[in-house]
């Protein structure tokens, strides 16, 4: 083969893995969105699963929450193609349904693997089943948005910086604002993560979670 035509290992992962069976989901899917950008991003996103555009597309986020996405990432002078992006699922829940514990364990490891090759400095994670996927703690999204935390996934120490998701900021201007402060930190955090491991945010009390319902995309 020539060396154009080489596949780079998340490619060849990526192959593999758009045939994958290991949960039901398999079933109603177009295909699998397994994840889009540079392969060697600093900063790499995670979102929950591929919506009805993207199961269509093949491409994570876009929908409205994708264009409200690359809008927040123009704000920071950054664009798709110079981030990873991609789900904690790779494949559409029937009726854009939150994903269910039995998929997210299926899947989990493609995710990490994932992470793994791309190595990224910082993971935003979008919203909640991101957020408690990649802390590996049941804490909720309200609760810790925009507080980095050091995360170790397999051979890899990374930062994890909690964002609202999209889809919910779109249709609550007050979480629209607190995403775009949030991500207004992204450029601070990328350029300092190399800095030594800082004392985990004291956190506030617990305030109930809104009964927000995130069918939005
Ligand atoms: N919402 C997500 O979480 N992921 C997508 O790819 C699209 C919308
Ligand atoms: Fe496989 Fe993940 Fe798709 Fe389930 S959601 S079929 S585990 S790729």
């Amino acid at each position: 083969m020539a060396a154009a035509e080489q596949l780079t290992e998340l490619e060849l992962f990526a192959r593999q893995v758009a045939g994958c069976t290991k949960c039901p989901l398999a079933q109603g899917r177009t295909q699998v969105v397994f994840g889009v950008g540079d392969p060697h991003a600093d900063l790499m996103f995670v979102g929950e699963a591929p919506g009805f555009h993207e199961d269509k597309q093949g491409i994570p986020f876009v929908g409205q929450a994708g264009k409200l996405l690359d809008k927040l990432l123009a704000g920071i002078g950054l664009e798709r193609g110079k981030v990873y992006i991609a789900n904690v699922l790779k494949c559409r829940p029937p009726g854009n349904r939150d994903p269910v514990p039995d998929e997210k364990e299926a899947c989990e490891p493609y995710l990490f693997r994932q992470v793994e090759l791309i190595r990224p400095k910082v993971i935003a994670s979008l919203g909640n089943h991101a957020t408690k996927q990649l802390s590996g703690k049941d804490i909720g999204i309200t609760r810790v948005h925009g507080q980095e935390q050091r995360i170790r996934l397999g051979s890899l120490d990374v930062l994890l910086y909690p964002l609202y998701h999209p889809a919910a900021a779109l249709y609550t201007p007050a979480m629209l604002t607190v995403l775009e402060e949030d991500f207004a930190r992204l450029p601070e955090l990328l350029g300092r993560s190399a800095a030594p491991v800082q004392a985990p945010p004291v956190l506030e009390p617990v305030a109930a979670e809104p009964a927000v319902q995130l069918g939005l995309f």
